[in-house]
């Protein structure tokens, strides 16, 4: 049975890429719906917030760095808008980050990325260890020298995700509590999405696990939006080429907390294992770590332990905090680290998916690019260079599978 009225557009996969473009698309006028069973709850829920162009920079990811940087740029507007369509703080912080070198090895590799991150043109400056001191005096003194990237701040990704889902609602997206099993596709054109049994048409708070098998029930739509994060590879209904090959990375984080009036530090400061991530309301975020186990989300002692060791040689008064939780998310990676943005296969559709480590940060690109092409059908010149269709006969498509 079909569901009447027919979207303009579904979004499949309601994390921060999803519901970002569902606000931005339903913004200007389109009528969308968003399915998801647990919405927020993936990858977006997870992260640590970083919006770190400069010091989250690879050799060999240029095109990477011209997106991330144009996202960083958006980042003050975009939190001002999802601010004010939906009457909630998204706790943008812009304190920039410091990385440190424990030892002498780190600080050759820091050296190293210092002097890429200069001849890629980028906004860095080199600290002594008395000058890092002096920024963030928490650090512990053992601490070799440092490199500043003023411009990479940092938002609170859970207070996003509450924020997009209320702006979504304002904006009057239809959210639908469940899980897309295929899509229904015609000829050469995607027609709408295929519910799992279990899922819930008419909306509503997010359910339980649903079953994988479709009931047959599609929600039909002008155009399908692939966002399901690290889960897109594995829907049904199209061939193995046109869908995107991301793959799970999982990252286990932990949650600290002190008194808010002493923290423990006032920017990010990241050493080569780990990073710290300081709310300003107590909460410190330590991360994280960077796993190729597929689906699995078991949260390791040893991970426990070896984040919170990196973070104790970085900052000693971390042994003062409550350990409050233990966090495993699952970023949707890509065979180049770089997003996946534009039409696939059947007319249609458009996937959004491959943020791995850049999620956050890519949001204010990603939702206005692709609610840019839904409503125009001309792919924006930023994203041009990361469709989809860039992988066709070099990766296995389509291998992806597992249950959010
Ligand atoms: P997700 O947030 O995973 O959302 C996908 C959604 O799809 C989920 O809600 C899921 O329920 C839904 N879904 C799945 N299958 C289906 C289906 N069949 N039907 C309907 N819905 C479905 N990025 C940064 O920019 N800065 C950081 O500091 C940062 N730190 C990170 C730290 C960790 C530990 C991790 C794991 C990630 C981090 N990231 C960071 C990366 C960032 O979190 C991701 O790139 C981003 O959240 C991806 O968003 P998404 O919406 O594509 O995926």
């Amino acid at each position: 049975m079909a569901h009447r009225p027919t979207a303009d557009a579904v979004v499949v996969g309601g994390g921060v890429i999803g519901l970002g473009i569902a606000w931005r698309a339903a913004s200007a006028g389109m009528t969308v719906t968003v399915v998801d069973e647990a919405p927020g709850r993936g990858a977006s829920w997870a992260a640590a917030g970083m919006l770190a162009p400069v010091t989250e920079v690879h050799y060999g990811e240029g095109p990477l760095l011209a997106l991330n940087l144009a996202a960083a740029g958006r980042w003050p507007s975009f939190a001002a808008e999802v601010e004010e369509a939906s009457g909630r703080p998204v706790g943008y912080r812009p304190g920039g980050t410091l990385a440190v070198a424990r030892d002498a090895d780190d600080n050759a590799a820091l050296e190293d990325l210092y002097r890429f991150q200069l001849r890629c043109g980028l906004e860095v400056e080199r600290l002594r260890s008395r000058e890092c001191r002096q920024l963030e005096p928490g650090l512990h003194p053992g601490i070799r020298g440092g490199v500043l990237a003023a411009g990479d701040h940092q938002v609170d990704n859970r207070a996003l995700v509450q924020a997009l889902l209320a702006a979504c609602e304002r904006a009057g997206v239809r959210l639908v509590a469940g899980r897309a099993a295929a899509l229904a596709v015609e000829g050469d054109r995607v027609t709408g999405v295929v519910l799992a049994a279990g899922g819930s048409p008419a909306g509503g708070a997010a359910s339980g696990p649903s079953p994988s098998s479709p009931t047959g029930e599609t929600i039909p739509s002008g155009a399908v939006v692939l966002a399901a994060g690290c889960w897109s590879g594995g829907l049904g209904g199209l061939a193995a080429e046109a869908l995107p090959p991301v793959r799970p990375v999982k990252g286990q984080l932990l949650y600290l907390r002190g008194p808010a009036d002493q923290p423990l530090c006032s920017r990010n400061v990241r050493g080569l294992e780990v990073y710290v991530v300081p709310r300003g309301d107590g909460r410190v975020v330590v991360g994280a770590t960077v796993e190729e186990q597929g689906f699995d989300t078991t949260v390791t002692a040893g991970a426990v332990h070896d984040l919170l060791r990196a973070a104790l040689e970085l900052l000693p008064d971390t042994a003062e905090l409550e350990l409050t939780e233990t966090v495993v998310g699952l970023r949707p990676g890509s065979p180049d680290n770089a997003p996946m943005l534009g039409p696939a296969g059947p007319q249609g559709l458009v996937v959004a998916t491959g943020h791995y480590r850049n999620g956050i940060l890519l949001t204010p690109v990603t939702a206005d690019a692709v609610a840019e092409l839904l409503a125009t059908g001309q792919v924006p010149e930023l994203i041009a260079p990361f469709g989809p269709g860039r992988f066709a006969g070099r990766v296995p498509a389509g291998t992806a599978r597992g249950t959010p």
